[in-house]
């Protein structure tokens, strides 16, 4: 699959995980190329026809993940997002505020992936399928492990709502477990989803 034309993009695969790699760490560089497939196999299987943009979308949702905070800092100015921004980590802004910097740095100009990426971490109360397929293909991609993951890709080739609300249970349930502050989407998103899961546990 040649991703040029693929979202306004206009550079090669070839080129496109060069740019990719050299802004990730090994292990992040196999963490994306990894959630690709895995959003691939679920566009597949759910129908989404847009398998490339799905593809894309995992590629390159943790592009900003390593960029510091000064980076993210600029960026929420440059852009006048909401200052109450400021007072989040990398954990929120390598997607809410990481789109602004995937667009400086690669010509994208679809608005359904960089809305994919942009809510990736925190999900939103009216996702979209290709929303869904980001946000759970980057919790089950074959290298992730911990307890609850065998029964989280069951679901998501089960039931993809109910998929969203274990990933966002599970999230809640950690960040409480850690005592550190949950985003106030993450706590929408679980509230919009939560009932997705009722008979399935
Ligand atoms: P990753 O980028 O592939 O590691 O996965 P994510 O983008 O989904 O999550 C990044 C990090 O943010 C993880 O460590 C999550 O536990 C954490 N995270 C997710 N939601 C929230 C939230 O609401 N608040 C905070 N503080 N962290 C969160
Ligand atoms: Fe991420
Ligand atoms: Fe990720």
């Amino acid at each position: 699959m040649d991703f040029e034309g693929v979202a306004g993009l206009n550079i090669s695969r070839d080129e496109l995980l060069t740019k990719i790699s050299e802004n990730l760490s090994e292990k992040r560089f196999l963490h994306v190329q990894n959630v690709a497939a895995t959003a691939k196999k679920l566009a597949e299987h759910w129908g989404y026809l847009a398998i490339e943009k799905a593809e894309l979308a995992g590629l390159l949702h943790d592009y900003a993940k390593e960029e510091s905070s000064d980076t993210f800092k600029a960026l929420i100015h440059k852009y006048h997002l909401d200052p109450e921004l400021l007072q989040w980590n990398n954990n929120i802004w390598h997607g809410v505020v990481g789109i602004y910097k995937i667009q400086e740095d690669f010509a994208i100009s679809d608005a359904e992936v960089l809305r994919a990426i942009e809510i990736h971490t925190i999900g939103s109360c009216e996702m979209s399928l290709l929303d869904k397929i980001l946000y759970v293909a980057d919790y089950i991609e074959d290298s992730r492990s911990f307890d609850g993951v065998a029964r989280a890709r069951a679901l998501a080739y089960e039931d993809l709502d109910a998929a969203v609300a274990y990933e966002t249970l599970h999230t809640v349930s950690f960040l409480a477990q850690q005592q550190v502050k949950i985003y106030p989407q993450t706590i929408l998103t679980y509230n919009a989803y939560i009932d997705k899961l009722k008979f399935k546990k």
